[in-house]
């Protein structure tokens, strides 16, 4: 990645991010946790270092399952992050958030056992059946 930060938000401005360093990955995850709480067929994600990355603007967050909290800004609803609980210094960004909206490319597919059916992967990337660990 070059030198220069890496920086989103949500739809409507108040929620912002900035990150000053690679992603530790990028994945497409297509579980049913992950469609319902985007509202769309799959999550494209990049996780990046706590220690890399700020933030501004309020968010609304609830957990979808014992290990991941999600976080959508306050006032448009649009989706923004995942916190992993048991990684506390790490957070899932959405990508589609970037302002670059290419930026940032997916290294692989998790959860393709929960793809939408209608959904055909042919970007050629290395698929998994289920979810690697968020490291
Ligand atoms: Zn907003």
């Amino acid at each position: 990645m070059s030198e220069s930060a890496l920086e989103g938000g949500c739809l409507c401005g108040q929620v912002r991010w900035r990150a000053t360093a690679a992603p530790a990955n990028v994945r497409v995850c297509h579980c049913r946790l992950c469609q319902r709480a985007t509202g769309g067929a799959f999550f494209a994600r990049a996780i990046f270092r706590l220690e890399d990355f700020e933030r501004s603007g309020e968010t609304t967050s609830w957990s979808t399952s014992p290990r991941i909290d999600r976080h959508a800004c306050g006032r448009c609803g649009t989706p923004m992050f995942a916190a992993p609980r048991d990684l506390p210094a790490r957070i899932g960004v959405s990508i589609a958030t970037c302002d670059d909206p290419g930026a940032l490319r997916p290294d692989c597919h998790i959860w393709v056992s929960a793809k939408a059916q209608w959904l055909v992967i042919a970007d050629g990337l290395p698929q998994f059946e289920a979810s690697w660990s968020m490291d």
